[in-house]
């Protein structure tokens, strides 16, 4: 299935998908984003925006789900934005590390990154909680909204399966006890980092999944 560059998921959530080597790109209301692409895409990001009647500028926080260049790559288009990230993930953006980020294998310019808000279990933002969930990064972060059973997941999982470990600082061990304590909550829609969202029977494809991954483990 091709997705569109902008899908609505709700009157809050808008997804942007502006090529399969970006990360998704989700807007929740009209000044935070969660992820941010590779920042290669920039002219059709800047297409998108225009479109949804928004500027840059008005991106007032980024919440990013991982270190990975493909999702904090476009941070840097944001100058008015305040960077959030987990606090075991942040120190590779502020030290501007390409191994560990990947900017050298997708080829980004990474220079290093101001991180205003280092996230731990439990936070809230823009109305999401903030779930560690480790295992495809040391820092990788579900965010959780409980009253619409909403969950974006990063590179944790997706719609048909789950994020890597094989890559620095992944851990299998790690990965299994994340899935099986997002086993345990009740979801309605999941938007992944990577490819389609899961809009209707999200709870069934979440089991299906986990269900897959343990008899692999
Ligand atoms: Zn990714
Ligand atoms: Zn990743």
């Amino acid at each position: 299935m091709v997705l569109n560059i902008i899908t609505k998921i709700n009157s809050n959530i808008t997804m942007i998908h502006l090529s399969d080597l970006d990360s998704n790109i989700y807007l929740i209301g009209k000044n935070t984003i969660i992820d941010s692409g590779t920042g290669s895409n920039f002219v059709r990001l800047y297409d998108v925006f225009k479109r949804i009647k928004l500027d840059f500028a008005d991106i007032k926080f980024i919440i990013n789900t991982h270190m990975h260049w493909d999702h904090i790559g476009g941070n840097r288009f944001f100058e008015n934005a305040k960077i959030h990230i987990h606090e075991l993930d942040a120190p590779v953006l502020e030290k501007g590390d390409v191994e560990k980020s990947l900017a050298d294998y997708f080829g980004g310019n990474m220079k290093p990154m101001t991180v205003h808000k280092k996230l731990k279990d439990g936070d809230v933002v823009s109305g999401f909680t903030v779930l560690h969930t480790p295992g495809h990064t040391p820092g990788s972060i579900c965010l959780y909204d409980k009253k619409d059973k909403i969950l974006i997941t990063g590179d944790t999982l997706f719609a048909d399966g789950v994020g890597r470990t094989d890559l620095p600082g992944g851990n299998e061990g790690d990965l299994e006890k994340s899935l099986e304590m997002i086993s345990g909550l009740e979801v309605d829609k999941i938007l992944p980092g990577h490819g389609e969202p899961v809009l209707k029977n999200a709870q069934k494809t979440l089991k299906k999944i986990i269900e897959s991954v343990s008899e692999q483990i």
